[in-house]
């Protein structure tokens, strides 16, 4: 998708269109970094409560202001957390080694007053020295990261009002099926709620996709060649439907796709999620997940969300797997399986038990799940106390 320009204050969960390096040094001052007293080291060496150092003041610097005056030998300035160095000065002595604790805001009349050092203040001590953090050229922040809170603040202290982020991308999603009915309205006999709309927009919403919503389409490959026509004209990056790409009579989305756009393949080899389609319609890729609620949800983790990625110009990161230790041996058909599960932290481990029965039509036990055990292909059977990876949804 193509780049955009943004203000800091709405860049949070944006990709990074561009790579950032350091426009100056960072502090961009040798400044203090306690409240004190800037001191030339020397002045203070061997200074202790029974010997102190008597040093005269001949400045007050506050934090963003500038030292008047260039420290001499026996003298100080005294100097707040952030405030610039004066010339001279090559440490600060904290203000509770001083006969000045606590320092009171008595404005600038303390000059020509002596001040009482209890403590050596050896070279650079409390000094923070520009350039320190990050330095003039250094690389910052590259394209592709997802901007986090902390970033943003990095963008700030650069004096970036702005950055070149990615468009979101936008994703047309409707269910189909002749049974489903919107959430708010009456269900009549044999009729369900439609999950799946809610279920795919808030997971593509919260990885950077902007949803489009376009309802459910019932049974009809008119109806459900309409939906598609809506997404083209709603200028999608990506159509994602749910239901009818099985093998039912009235599964009729992947026949659509098949006459009037282009099927890449048909059917993964995983569980559940097995009749996934995917293919182009007018130009748009498309990714037809099955109708199962559970199906639907591990199919839009697997395909959908690294496809909204690589939409979005974000590097892709790592999905948020852990090892996990099983509490109960486990059976599979040698599919690549995705099992809910619940994982707890037991002395120093992760445990895993699976939420009951795995009928990828329940949802509640995908919402009692916090992983999903995932069982390799090939592997038919994982006895008691086996290690295998979960997808953990509490990292995400
Ligand atoms: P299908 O892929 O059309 O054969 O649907 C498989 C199963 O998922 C059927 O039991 C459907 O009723 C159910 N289903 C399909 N779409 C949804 C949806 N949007 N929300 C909830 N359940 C659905
Ligand atoms: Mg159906």
């Amino acid at each position: 998708v193509e780049t955009e320009k943004v203000l800091i204050t709405t860049s949070a969960g944006r990709i990074l269109a561009e790579d950032l390096s350091a426009p100056g040094d960072l502090p961009p001052f040798d400044n203090s970094s306690m409240d004190g007293f800037a001191v030339r080291a020397e002045d203070t060496r061997g200074a202790t409560k029974d010997h102190p150092a008597r040093l005269v003041i001949v400045d007050d610097i506050p934090a963003g202001s500038t030292a008047r005056v260039a420290i001499q030998a026996g003298q100080a300035a005294r100097i707040m957390t952030g405030a610039p160095l004066p010339a001279g000065a090559d440490a600060v002595v904290p203000v509770e080694e001083t006969s000045f604790a606590p320092l009171q805001a008595e404005g600038m009349g303390i000059g020509g007053q002596t001040v009482e050092i209890y403590r050596e203040g050896g070279p650079g001590a409390n000094i923070r020295s520009r350039g320190s953090d990050v330095q003039q050229g250094q690389p910052l922040l590259k394209q592709g990261r997802r901007l986090q809170p902390q970033d943003i603040g990095l963008l700030a202290s650069i004096g970036r009002p702005d950055a070149k982020v990615y468009r979101n991308p936008r994703v047309a999603i409707f269910s189909s099926g002749d049974e489903l009915v919107r959430p708010g309205e009456a269900l009549g006999p044999g009729q369900i709620y439609d999950s799946n709309q809610f279920v795919l927009a808030a997971l593509l919403e919260r990885e950077g996709a902007q949803p489009v919503n376009l309802r459910t389409a019932p049974d009809d490959p008119a109806q459900i060649r309409a939906r598609l026509d809506r997404a083209v004209e709603e200028s999608a990056d990506l159509i994602v439907t749910s239901a009818g790409v099985s093998v039912g009579a009235y599964d009729f989305v992947r026949q659509v796709i098949e006459e009037h756009g282009g099927l890449d393949f048909w059917r993964v080899n995983m569980r559940p999620g097995k009749p996934l389609a995917f293919g182009t319609y007018r130009g748009i890729p498309l990714i037809g997940l099955p109708g199962n609620p559970v199906s639907a949800f591990v199919g839009c983790l697997v395909f959908v969300v690294p496809a909204v990625y690589r939409l979005s110009g974000r590097a892709n990161p790592a999905p948020p797997l852990v090892r996990v230790t099983l509490e109960e041996s486990i059976d599979s058909d040698g599919r690549e399986s995705y099992l809910r599960a619940v994982v707890t932290r037991r002395g120093g481990r992760l445990s895993a038990r699976l939420t009951g029965h795995q009928g990828s039509g329940n949802i509640f036990s995908l919402v009692q799940a916090n992983a999903l055990l995932i069982v390799p292909s090939g592997v038919k059977s994982l006895p008691i106390d086996s290690e295998v990876d979960a997808w953990y949804f509490d990292k995400e």
